[in-house]
């Protein structure tokens, strides 16, 4: 057998999801199962203690699909990451989150991975994260003691310790919203990415304000650069920028952990994303 045995739920709500979690301490949720299922035939094969029960969300309606209205956009967690990529308001109104998702890992992944799994699975890799924080996404986690809503940028920052079920991922829509993405991989084949930058900000006459600079090096949880935001807020959103931010890093965010290459990466990443914004105020 490739897995040690376990004993699978298949709830058809919530709160026989998380009745089910509260009840047995050793369990695991299932979402696409693509780390998931990877992760229990490891233990299996190094003889290590698995999960005796998997309590699977794929049958909960309640969490899947996405839904528009006049200021905001509200993700089920078991959207799959194709389906977030295809999804015509998402292209429209953010369409930072499709750009990420089309080279996020293979078509066969981003049929079966979730939003949801992406960003609770605690790989500090995974990218839609920087997304989430660069947009100011809230995060609606449901468990036994409760709902609870927090920011993507409180909950990397807190390490992305969670509590219960992540049902909902909630997105407010402004028009004036300018954004970009940036993946660097680490090699030619599909692998994990090196790091990831994702940069938002509010553009108005070419002036621009309330921006969020967010890196996710592999190594810590997305972050904020905000000594490099605090450079952007304000200017004039012009060509001479993608040069100058480089003077106005947070190097230890930046050279966290990183050898030359990295460091010569991860710059490279801002100065596009940069670029990319620059582009989009012409
Ligand atoms: C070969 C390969 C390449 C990949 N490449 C990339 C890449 O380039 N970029 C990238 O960003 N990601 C990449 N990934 C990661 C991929 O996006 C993840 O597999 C995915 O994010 C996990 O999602 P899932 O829905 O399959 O979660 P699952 O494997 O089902 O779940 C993993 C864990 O996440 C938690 N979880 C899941 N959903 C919830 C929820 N709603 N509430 C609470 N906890 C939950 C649980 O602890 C669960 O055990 C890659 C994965 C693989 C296997």
């Amino acid at each position: 057998m490739l897995l040690n045995k376990f004993t699978y739920h298949s709830p058809k709500e919530i709160s026989e999801a998380i009745e089910l979690l509260d009840d047995k301490p050793n369990s695991k949720i299932l979402a696409g199962g693509t780390i998931l299922i990877a992760n229990l035939k490891l233990f299996k094969q190094r003889n290590m203690p698995t999960p005796e029960h998997i309590i699977s969300l794929r049958k909960i309606p309640e969490l899947k699909g996405i839904n528009i209205d006049t200021d905001s956009i509200t993700i089920g967690a078991m959207t799959t990451i194709n389906e977030l990529q295809q999804n015509t308001h998402v292209k429209k109104n953010l369409s930072i989150i499709k750009t990420c998702c089309e080279n996020l890992a293979t078509t066969p992944i981003r049929n079966m991975a979730t939003i949801g799994g992406n960003l609770t699975c605690r790989y500090t890799w995974t990218e839609l994260s920087s997304v989430m924080v660069a947009l100011d996404a809230q995060f609606i986690f449901r468990s036994e003691s409760g709902i609870k809503t927090i920011s993507a940028e409180n909950y990397f920052f807190d390490q992305a310790k969670q509590e219960g079920i992540l049902t909902h991922i909630k997105l407010k829509l402004n028009a004036d919203r300018i954004s970009a993405f940036k993946r660097i991989g680490k090699r030619a084949i599909v692998d994990k990415p090196m790091l990831s930058i994702s940069v938002s900000a509010i553009a108005q006459n070419k002036k621009i304000n309330d921006s969020r600079i967010v890196i996710n090096n592999g190594y810590s949880f997305a972050i904020r650069d905000k000594k490099a935001e605090n450079f952007l807020n304000g200017k004039n959103l012009n060509i001479s920028l993608v040069k100058d931010i480089l003077q106005h890093i947070d190097t230890e965010i930046f050279d966290s952990r990183s050898d030359d290459y990295k460091k010569h990466m991860s710059r490279m990443a801002l100065t596009d994303t940069i670029e990319q914004l620059v582009q989009q105020c012409k």
